[in-house]
């Protein structure tokens, strides 16, 4: 096959109305898969679909053709050619009732890769979608908005994770989180290793040095079918830490950062505001969730200087977010261990004291009603009381631990500090804000290093309203 069908073949008297968006009701013609024109190529969503960054009106939708996925040029046997690309947002599974229609233009220039952003949704519920391209359907996904500016949420359903090296083991916390069917997943970083070995499975390519060396990584990344899943069953917020460029930025240069920043934009749901420019990308953002959370998401590894752990300018836009916030749990969806703690990892916040000190002064003289740090990196779970200054709490952080890497894990405590809590397992966790408390469940998988391992809740705590400090469930 060399070109597309016109659209107006493929959709008929749709044609018209599918450049732009479609009214709810104004639209009888449905995507059957056996109303598709036979398709000569190979499915092109080999790598799934995404969605991430609700707001109370959209999100962004992502995907990328990659017939040949793992090609050794890195463009996933797509040949330079403009393809278009149909996405649709349905209110139900089944897709019968399409209330949003539009199509992006995929070019070799960005791997063809796909970020729509619908706009006019509906706020605070769930939607379905699914991509059209050269004659195929993608998987159908669920995703959803953030309630309306100012409006009372219920709840709020975070799956937060990191650290997930391919070659470490089974993904089976990716599955276990789609099953649980979060509001939101945030990833806080190192979604993949660019330094991996075959401890349990192939860990794909090799070390990426290059803009194909990367783009192939995160093609292998996607191979996996609990990660796909994982993407398919939320929208994702999405942070970086060191390895989806460099083991802790080591001799990472501005190439080699521009071609890791350009891949990991390419495969991330990220909105345009994200696309990079040079070695840059803009990943300090806010997700509001009405007035019940608001997620300030940190990038502490891209702007981090001798004293500073989030550079002048992201601090400042972070004091001043705290400062204006009215929300009942402002959350901050950052990368590494923020809780005080005698030694530990390096490149933590235990070695940037005044930027962590800053940041708590911040929020409390900014009397913020609760906070809150999610932090990943540690490739162990911990549940933290953060210190203030007159040693009374001042907030929580809850670290999660690695989705694979470390391996299976001895299930050991290695405590530390403002540590209550941790454990030395592979996993994720369930934080659920409401307007009277956060729950954090601590989930755990039994091991990694074998399929289908049993996974389970290790540990929950109660946080009430206005009452930092961790209660054991
Ligand atoms: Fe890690
Ligand atoms: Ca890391």
């Amino acid at each position: 096959m060399t070109a597309l069908p016109r659209r107006s073949v493929l959709l008929g008297t749709l044609g018209a109305a599918v450049a732009g968006l479609v009214p709810a009701t104004a639209d009888p013609v449905r995507w059957f898969p056996g109303a598709l024109r036979q398709a000569t190529t190979p499915d092109p969503f080999t790598l799934g679909v995404a969605s991430g960054d609700p707001t109370p009106d959209g999100m962004v939708l992502w995907t990328r053709l990659a017939p040949e996925p793992d090609a050794e040029d890195g463009l996933a046997g797509m040949p330079d050619r403009a393809v278009e690309v149909e996405w649709e947002v349905a209110e139900d599974e089944g897709f019968t009732r399409v209330v949003r229609r539009g199509t992006e233009t995929a070019t070799r220039e960005l791997a063809h890769s796909v970020h729509a952003e619908p706009v006019g949704l509906a706020p605070g519920r769930e939607y379905f979608y699914r991509f059209r391209a050269d004659g195929h359907l993608s998987p159908a996904a669920r995703t959803r908005t953030a309630p309306a500016a100012g409006a009372a949420a219920a709840s709020l359903t975070v799956a937060t994770a990191s650290c997930a090296r391919f070659g470490a083991g089974h993904f089976t916390a990716y599955r276990a989180m789609a099953a649980d069917a979060p509001d939101l997943v945030v990833f806080l970083g190192d979604y993949f290793y660019e330094s991996d070995s075959r401890r349990v499975r192939d860990p794909g390519p090799g070390e990426p040095t290059d803009l194909t060396g990367y783009r192939r990584t995160h093609a292998h990344q996607r191979s996996d079918a609990d990660l796909r899943a994982a993407h398919a069953a939320a929208p994702w917020v999405v942070v970086w830490d060191d390895h989806e460029v460099v083991n802790d930025w080591k001799g990472a240069g501005p190439d080699r950062r521009r071609a890791a920043a350009r891949a990991y934009y390419e495969h991330m749901p990220l909105r345009a505001a994200s696309v990079p420019r040079g070695p840059q990308m803009q990943l300090f953002r806010r997700v509001r969730w009405g007035s019940l959370a608001t997620l300030h998401v940190l990038d502490t590894r891209q702007y981090r200087m001798r004293g500073s752990m989030l550079g002048a300018e992201q601090e400042r836009w972070l004091l001043g977010g705290l400062k204006d916030s009215q929300a009942g749990w402002d959350v901050l969806a950052q990368q590494v261990y923020f809780a005080p703690r005698r030694g530990g990892k390096s490149g933590t916040w235990g070695e940037f004291t005044g930027s962590r000190e800053r940041v708590v002064r911040g929020w409390t003289e900014a009397g913020v009603r609760n906070a809150v740090v999610l932090t990943g990196d540690e490739h162990v779970h911990h549940a933290n009381e953060i210190p203030g200054a007159d040693d009374r709490i001042a907030g929580t952080e809850l670290v999660t631990t690695s989705v694979t890497s470390g391996g299976d894990g001895d299930g050991g405590s290695p405590g530390g500090g403002s540590s209550v809590w941790s454990m030395d397992r592979r996993g994720y966790v369930l934080a659920t804000f409401t307007p009277a408390q956060l729950r954090a469940d601590f989930r755990t998988v039994a091991k990694v290093s074998e399929p289908d391992a049993a996974v389970r809740t290790a540990a929950s705590f109660v946080v009430p309203d206005r009452e930092p400090g961790l209660n054991k469930v």
